[in-house]
């Protein structure tokens, strides 16, 4: 019999369209599927709380539907990849691996490194577009460079024809040797020790078979309404697909092909356009990518050089505890806080509002949002999360200009008209008209008597005057223009 391929499980955690497994299914009686944990502490950008948690449970997942088709996922843990992928070659006599690409400057810089490792030894290394619809260098302007503006870049993708039918998962697959021993999946640690995700699993479920369920449920009810209810967060009005995606439990191509199917089935009035602005949006996602595979710098500063010098306060830890905690006495950002921190995830419109106020009204870094979000997020993600803030920042492609500062209490007028996202987080103002309930603190002061709130006590005053601090912004950022 052949000696077996290693498929390195990564940000793949599918079986269904993975072209990783199934180039290795085709070629080899004996497939190794391997999950590696690395625990390298020091290294940046490790899966922050939020993310391992998901990532327990997706590997739970395709641990169990691997072991329906007969196989069982390998789990090896320690500190740094290649030695563990090596003492598993050493161990079945593998003579190929493959996996699926990543695009993270050090998964880049480390998958590199090990291919090249295994090549000199004679194994072949086969590697992916698992998790893509293009690879970041395949979409360029006229002059080959990469695009920093989305529209002209999903042009150039739709033009080139978005990718689709997406492969089926294999029926069967064959088993792996009783003598190849895997770790405990307990074992990695990857739930919290301190119980606060309590509430993530009524609200989500990782792993292929959910993230399916996901998507068949928002393309039955919701996609049809996508372009206004996509800005509501009092409504269920998006797919919730972004952990799903994130961890590869399913893929662009399938989204687009299932959207697509939807349109067929359900041809009614508005559904179309409804379904392309949703698609749109998984372009910002390989946007995200293609931004990040290019800009690699972008993960902790700044697109354009001039914001490097922009005039952020020094002294800034208590307001950032009040911001991390839903504690700033803005309610709708506060509501979007404690989302976050109950279930893991908060809706796109109140990520730009709630990083609006941390880096213009308060003028903390940027930097120092995206890593409370990278460790609350189930959706944590370095491509996204970097172009999200330094595009409410200001300073990165395609950017909201920086002149452009949310006004949290305008947009919950808007976007969260009867109060009703505000209620469900903040119920300690629940009682009042939804007039004051984004602004308690222009209440008549009988009125918070009435409701027996006391600003400062029950909920906190605003940590900030949202007008005064608007114009501080505006000033410091004319300072770096001028400069
Ligand atoms: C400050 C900030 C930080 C963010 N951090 C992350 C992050 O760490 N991980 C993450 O996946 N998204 C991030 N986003 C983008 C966006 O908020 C989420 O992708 C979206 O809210 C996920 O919800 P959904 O799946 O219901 O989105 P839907 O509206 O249903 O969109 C479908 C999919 O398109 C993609 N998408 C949608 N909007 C964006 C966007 N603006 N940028 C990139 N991709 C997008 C996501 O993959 C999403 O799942 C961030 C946005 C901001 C403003």
């Amino acid at each position: 019999m052949s000696n077996p391929a290693i498929v390195w499980f990564r940000q793949d955690l599918r079986l269904s369209n993975n072209p990783a497994l199934a180039a290795a299914l085709d070629k080899h009686e004996r497939v190794i599927p391997v999950f590696v944990h690395e625990q390298a502490d020091t290294a940046a950008w490790q899966h922050g709380a939020a993310s391992c948690w998901w990532l327990h449970h997706s590997l739970k997942a395709l641990s169990s539907s691997l072991r329906k088709l007969g196989s069982q996922l390998i789990i090896r843990s320690g500190s740094d990849s290649q030695s563990l992928l090596d003492e598993l070659i050493a161990q079945t006599k593998a003579t190929h691996v493959y996996w699926n690409r990543l695009y993270e400057p050090r998964h880049i810089e480390r998958d590199k490194s090990i291919k090249q490792a295994l090549r000199d030894r004679g194994l072949e290394v086969c590697s992916f577009n698992g998790n893509l619809l293009f690879e970041p260098w395949q979409i360029s302007k006229n002059d080959g460079g990469p695009f920093r503006v989305f529209t002209p870049f999903w042009k150039a993708c739709v033009k080139s024809g978005l990718p689709g039918h997406p492969d089926d998962a294999p029926e069967n697959m064959p088993a792996v040797s009783s003598r190849v021993k895997s770790a405990r999946l307990e074992s990695l640690g990857l739930l919290p020790k301190i119980r606060w995700d309590l509430n993530f699993s009524d609200q989500w479920q990782p792993g292929e078979t959910g993230a399916h369920q996901r998507l068949d449920t928002f393309l039955d009810h919701a996609v049809a309404r996508y372009q206004d209810d996509r800005n509501r967060p009092d409504i269920d009005g998006t797919s919730m697909m972004s952990a799903h995606l994130h961890f590869g439990e399913i893929s662009p191509q399938q989204i687009i092909e299932k959207t697509n199917q939807a349109i067929d089935i359900n041809k009614q009035q508005g559904i179309v356009a409804n379904a392309e602005s949703f698609v749109r949006e998984i372009g910002w996602r390989e946007f995200a990518y293609h931004l990040l595979y290019h800009f690699p710098h972008t993960v902790d500063r700044p697109l354009y050089e001039h914001f490097e010098d922009f005039p952020w306060k020094k002294n800034y830890s208590a307001n950032l505890r009040a911001w991390q905690q839903g504690q700033t006495g803005i309610p709708l950002v506060d509501a979007g806080m404690r989302q976050l921190w109950h279930t893991g995830w908060m809706h796109n419109r109140v990520r730009m509002i709630v990083a609006s106020l941390l880096t213009k009204n308060l003028l903390i870094p940027w930097q120092q949002g995206t890593r409370w979000f990278w460790d609350t997020l189930v959706d944590a993600d370095l491509a996204s999360n970097t172009l999200g803030w330094q595009w409410t920042a200001g300073c990165g492609a395609d950017a909201a200009p920086y002149f452009r500062i949310f006004n949290p209490v305008t947009q919950a007028q808007k976007f969260d008209p009867c109060g009703a996202y505000i209620r469900q987080w903040i119920p300690e103002i629940a009682a009042l008209p939804d007039k004051y309930l984004s602004q308690p603190w222009a209440a008549p002061a009988a009125l918070l008597d009435d409701h027996n709130i006391k600003l400062g006590n029950d909920y906190p005053a605003p940590i900030v005057d949202l007008k005064a601090t608007r114009e501080r912004a505006l000033e410091r950022y004319q300072t770096i223009k001028k400069s």
